[in-house]
């Protein structure tokens, strides 16, 4: 059986454990199915989730020119703290920024190799958490807006890591941390601008993956460079396929990348 589309993140479930979906135009893949087979990847192209062209893909799925030019791409996605649609003020399309940026938004600690503070949309709870590949998780404040989520998270980062790493992640390097007493530690250090918005009673979120074997050393999968690869799968974690062999797929970072998949 060959299917063959464009790859996006893989959608997720929260059930105990994790379910993973693969949605390409035709196709439904249930990737917890895949789990103990022989899966087989193989590039065929690239498709730009924006223009739909055959380019080379620059970052998030995007070719150089759409990266640099859609609203969706602009520099306040990765820096929630550069919004300024709650001043009226555009970047590149102000009614697309409007309707994203003005929306509750949380700051989080979520715990997938360390304690690492992050901004989501309220809406993308706990979807954002799985995809990072967190094993615990727990929100510390909601605000109004990306901009107040945004400058407590920059206030923080000077207490806490904001960033991850993959590879202690994938080998489930783990220690489980008291988040509610990270969250009580870091209160005094956020802004007074966000202090109302303060979650103060609410529990650890906690976040079990369908992985039968970590990997001892992993290895990433480049598609770009290798441009076919077979494997038995044997976990997902976060954005990750992990194989029998230690070789890793993040197929977040693929998002554009036209395969085909046999299994
Ligand atoms: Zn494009």
């Amino acid at each position: 059986m060959v299917y063959t589309g464009v790859l996006t993140k893989m959608q997720t479930e929260f059930l105990e454990p994790i379910q993973y979906y693969l949605v390409f135009e035709n196709d439904f893949i249930h990737i917890n199915q895949l789990l103990n087979k022989t899966i087989d990847l193989k590039r065929v192209g690239h498709q730009c989730l924006s223009c739909g062209l055959d380019r080379p893909i620059y970052r998030q799925g995007f070719c150089k020119t759409c990266f640099f030019n859609k609203p969706l791409a602009g520099d306040w996605i990765m820096r929630p703290e550069l919004s300024t649609a709650h001043l009226g003020i555009e970047d590149r399309d102000l009614e697309y920024e409007k309707n994203v940026q003005l929306k509750p938004h949380i700051v989080y600690l979520a715990n997938s190799s360390n304690v690492k503070v992050g901004v989501t949309r309220k809406s993308q709870v706990p979807t954002r958490w799985i995809d990072q590949g967190a094993h615990e998780a727990i929100e510390i404040v909601e605000a109004p807006n990306r901009y107040l989520a945004g400058i407590t998270e920059v206030a923080l980062k000077d207490f806490v890591a904001d960033k991850t790493n993959w590879r202690t992640m994938l080998k489930n390097d783990i220690k489980d941390e008291d988040l509610l007493e990270w969250r009580h530690r870091l209160k005094s250090h956020i802004p007074e601008e966000a202090l109302p918005y303060f979650i103060e009673n609410n529990t650890e979120t906690h976040i079990s993956f369908p992985v039968s074997q970590y990997p001892e050393k992993p290895k990433s999968l480049n598609l770009n460079k290798t441009q076919q690869y077979s494997g038995k799968l044997v976990g997902i974690k976060g954005q990750y396929l992990i194989f029998e062999d230690n070789t890793v797929f993040n197929v977040r970072a693929n998002e554009g990348l036209v395969v085909d998949l046999s299994i």
